[in-house]
């Protein structure tokens, strides 16, 4: 084993789990108090308060202690009965692992189906639902940015193909890894739940998600049927207008959570959306210049999150195999490069450029996948490293020549 000591930070480019910041990771260590006194009131009303501005909202945001898989389960649940229609649309792998959680559940899912190289087309959901004259699709799912590719869809034009439709469907939204990354506007966009996980451009460690609800998906909950206990938003809304939960919280993730907001929000919304943007279209650059294709087709879908890059094919037509050169990375460089999922599995890797991320962070990550390329004989031109370079230069903030 090459590192089994190394020296130096491990570099964790993949898309979330994200690096998480000494600021958050000292705002956590901190003793655990008692969630039912006062000094625990303020914080709960605190970040309940800061994480609406995340997802810019107004309405209420239900922050649960579980992994976006229950924050998934729990935006089904709360608004949806047995039986319901549900129309979800084939992103990639987490679109398919929610329409699985649908089906669990005894909903009838429909999948308009993808070839996970672009996002949605909203044009077909507007098809579909002017279809359903009876309105039998009680709700209509879609994954902002779809991880395991590297695509982001456009959920504002999602909206307007309801509207176009006159359909009453509500609208749900996975935005676990978009949220405090890119650009995203539950209450604009005319969202009704929006689901999120914290690991990710929260820059905070696995353990709570997120349902961000309208006030027509708190109505639909009323009268929703699907079993419901540990999710249900009622008396967690409830005890949340005092700052509390009607259970346990994650204590130390709500102190993590107030330090990720305090950053994000310090920084500026639109401020982080143009970093992540920046990167993205750097990594772009570098997979340009090795003469290597991004999986994703349109580039008005590129994600600014993550890019996932498609290994050359040798002589009788194969892809070079992704995960061998991951693991060439990681054993002499000590990083971690995102895997290829389900569908592109072997073929496909993940290059993460999100959360509490740098142009030197990149420029690191970058001189890994390059130098990994020469190491593991992945066919590449070289410069890649040199033309991310070019573009940060060329876009940096604070240039200023000596003469
Ligand atoms: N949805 C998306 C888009 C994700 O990226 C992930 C995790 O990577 C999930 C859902 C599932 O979240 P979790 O693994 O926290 O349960």
């Amino acid at each position: 084993k090459l590192n089994s000591h190394p020296a130096g930070r491990h570099f964790l480019q993949i898309p979330g789990p994200s690096t998480v910041p000494d600021r958050i990771l000292r705002a956590m260590d901190y003793p655990t108090i008692d969630h039912r006194g006062p000094e625990f009131q303020a914080l709960g009303k605190k970040v309940l308060a800061d994480i609406r501005k995340i997802f810019q909202t107004e309405s209420p945001v239900v922050i649960y202690p579980g992994s976006g898989t229950g924050a998934w389960e729990a935006a089904l649940v709360n608004t949806l009965s047995p039986g319901d229609a549900v129309l979800m649309y084939e992103t990639g792998h987490f679109a398919t692992l929610w329409k699985k959680i649908a089906d669990k559940l005894g909903l009838q899912s429909e999948f308009i189906g993808n070839d996970w190289r672009r996002g949605v087309d909203a044009s077909k959901i507007e098809a579909r639902l002017a279809e359903d004259k009876e309105h039998k699709i009680k709700a209509v799912c879609v994954v902002h940015n779809e991880t395991s590719t590297g695509v982001t869809s456009d959920i504002a034009a999602v909206r307007r193909a309801i509207d176009r439709a006159r359909h009453p469907a509500l609208l749900l939204v996975d935005t676990i890894s978009g949220l405090g990354s890119v650009d995203y506007r539950h209450d604009e966009w005319g969202v009704d739940v929006t689901v999120s996980g914290s690991q990710k451009g929260l820059m905070l460690p696995p353990g709570i998600s997120f349902n961000a609800v309208s006030q027509k998906a708190i109505a639909a909950s009323r009268n929703a049927k699907l079993p419901k206990a540990y999710w249900g938003w009622d008396e967690i809304l409830e005890s949340n207008k005092n700052g509390f939960w009607p259970y346990t919280p994650a204590t130390n993730l709500l102190y993590g959570l107030s330090e990720a907001c305090d950053m994000l929000l310090e920084e500026g919304l639109t401020n982080v959306f143009a970093r992540h943007q920046r990167h993205a279209a750097a990594t772009r650059a570098a997979v340009e210049a090795w003469g290597m294709e991004v999986l994703c087709q349109n580039p008005a879908e590129y994600s600014g999150v993550l890019t996932a890059v498609v290994m050359p094919k040798d002589a009788s037509g194969q892809h070079y195999n992704a995960d061998a050169f991951r693991k060439v990375v990681l054993e002499n460089f000590n990083m971690s490069l995102g895997q290829g999922l389900s569908k592109v599995s072997g073929w496909v890797f993940r290059i993460g450029h999100l959360g509490d991320f740098n142009d030197l962070t990149l420029m690191g990550t970058l001189s890994g996948v390059e130098m990994g390329f020469e190491l593991a004989g992945v066919p590449h031109q070289k410069g890649g490293v040199l033309a991310a370079m070019a573009h940060l230069a060329s876009t940096a903030p604070g240039a200023a020549k000596l003469q």
